[in-house]
């Protein structure tokens, strides 16, 4: 292909088709299909065709404070000029660094007074799993060195983040897989439990944790790695009854709960962390996503006294990336984090936006093609059903949720689809306005898939 400038829609798809390799994209089927988004503000996107959509999965989870925030702008442009880039290897560090160091600190929940530096989830959970290993080791207990994940679980694209991950057909491409890497059963009541009550299938799915250790042995587990609410996975919820049993159970075998924070962090449920929400008594937080907002590449591990005090007194942990601590990301994480404390956005998803939105968004239980809606603070689910009554799935090719998702995209709208289950995760500033207009459009693809399908 020649150099030609790319100026219409036709010329980005094509130079995308022929040159670009996307992420979680069968680029062959791709083609010259691909949506070019070019500009942003709020909680709108902006196609090359002029479309304007609203994005209700902030990127990737990840624009909690919305796009266009120009201050966030200007403290980046302000430390590039000043200092675009220096490392914190061999006894460095940069403000910047230091001071979001701090800043975390005094979010988190008490007993997190350290954080390691990633430049992104993957690389943070990467982290996690030399930072555990490497923990008992420095304990005299070096044969701990499995981790116990859960199916359908999201941790990153990494090696080490596909191995924690529960994902069947990521784990079916490329390995071998990160050994001493097991997964029990998710807490998906809709999928999983239907023919009991939400306490007791919690209550069951929690066990198989226990069972799990029994069945190794505590004396090899690491640790204990989940989401406090999967997100790739489809918005899994778990029941009431979950956490507190898991906890339990970790307690009792005394290993720690490495709480993937990567979406609930930075306020997504509504507090600064899932866990906090949850009430989950976590060793290690993994962190990204929110954390700058998207604006620039950022990720970390928030480290509990119990665990850094080991690494601490015990000489180096051979680790670090190149960007651990870059000054400009951390200058972006820090506006970003300033943003949404000046503004009182967490308390606010807590006590406003989040009940507005779960209580807007149950509505669409009433779609005949609807099956349940769930939802906790600004992340939403919905599953689409050929059978209300007895939940039976639709089977056709490209499935529901592909479907749906792209009619809500025609209606104005980003929703993810997870297989037949539609997903959304707003910007936590979007307006009351903006939730009516959210869930119009929602209802509306739905309409045009029953249509679709039905006639
Ligand atoms: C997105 C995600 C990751 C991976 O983060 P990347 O920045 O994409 O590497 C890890 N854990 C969870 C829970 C995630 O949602």
């Amino acid at each position: 292909m020649n150099n030609t400038k790319l100026t219409s829609t036709a010329a980005y798809q094509q130079a995308d088709a022929a040159h670009y390799l996307h992420p979680f994209t069968d680029n062959g089927a791709l083609g010259n299909n691909a949506r070019i988004i070019c500009r942003a503000d709020g909680v709108y996107l902006w196609d090359t065709d002029g479309n304007q959509l609203l994005d209700g999965m902030s990127g990737l989870w990840c624009v909690n404070v919305g796009y266009g925030r120009a201050s966030i702008t200007q403290a980046v442009a302000k430390q590039m000029d000043k200092l675009p880039y220096y490392n914190s290897f061999f006894q460095c560090a940069t403000p910047p660094a230091i001071e979001l160091a701090q800043t975390l600190t005094e979010v988190a929940p008490p007993g997190f007074n350290r954080v390691f530096f990633a430049g992104s989830g993957s690389e943070a959970n990467d982290t996690v799993v030399r930072m555990c290993r490497y923990y008992w080791q420095l304990r005299g207990q070096p044969q701990r060195t499995v981790f116990i994940s859960r199916h359908n679980a999201y941790h990153g694209s990494t090696v080490a983040g596909v191995s924690l991950g529960g994902m069947k057909g990521m784990h079916a491409q490329g390995g071998p897989l990160i050994p001493d890497i097991v997964h029990v059963r998710q807490p998906y009541w809709y999928e999983e439990g239907r023919d009991m009550t939400p306490a007791v299938f919690g209550h069951q799915a929690a066990t198989a944790v226990a069972e799990k250790i029994e069945e190794i042995g505590a004396h090899r587990v690491a640790a204990f790695i989940g989401e406090p609410v999967q997100g790739a996975g489809g918005v899994i919820i778990p029941p009431d009854s979950y956490w507190p049993e898991v906890q339990k159970i970790c307690a009792h075998y005394d290993i720690p709960i490495v709480a993937d924070e990567v979406i609930c962090g930075f306020g997504r449920l509504g507090e600064w962390f899932g866990s906090q929400r949850l009430n989950i008594d976590a060793k290690i937080m993994p962190i990204a996503k929110g954390l700058t907002s998207g604006y620039l590449p950022m990720g970390g591990v928030l480290v509990h006294d119990d665990i850094a005090d080991v690494l601490i007194k015990s000489g180096e942990f051979a680790h670090g990336f190149t960007y651990s601590g870059h000054p400009t990301c951390a200058a972006a994480a820090l506006e970003n984090i300033r943003i949404l404390r000046e503004e009182n956005i967490i308390s606010r998803v807590r006590d406003e936006v989040a009940p507005y939105f779960q209580k807007r968004w149950a509505t669409l239980e009433s779609h005949p093609l609807v099956g349940e809606t769930r939802g906790i603070g600004m992340v939403a689910a919905l599953e689409l059903v050929a059978d209300k009554a007895s939940g039976q799935r639709f089977n056709f090719v490209p499935g529901a949720g592909v479907r749906c998702r792209e009619h809500s995209a025609a209606a104005g709208l980003i929703m993810r689809a997870v297989s037949d289950t539609m997903i959304v995760a707003p910007p936590l500033i979007i307006s009351p306005a903006q939730i009516d207009e959210l869930v119009a459009k929602a209802r509306q693809a739905l309409d045009a898939l029953a249509n679709e399908i039905i006639g």
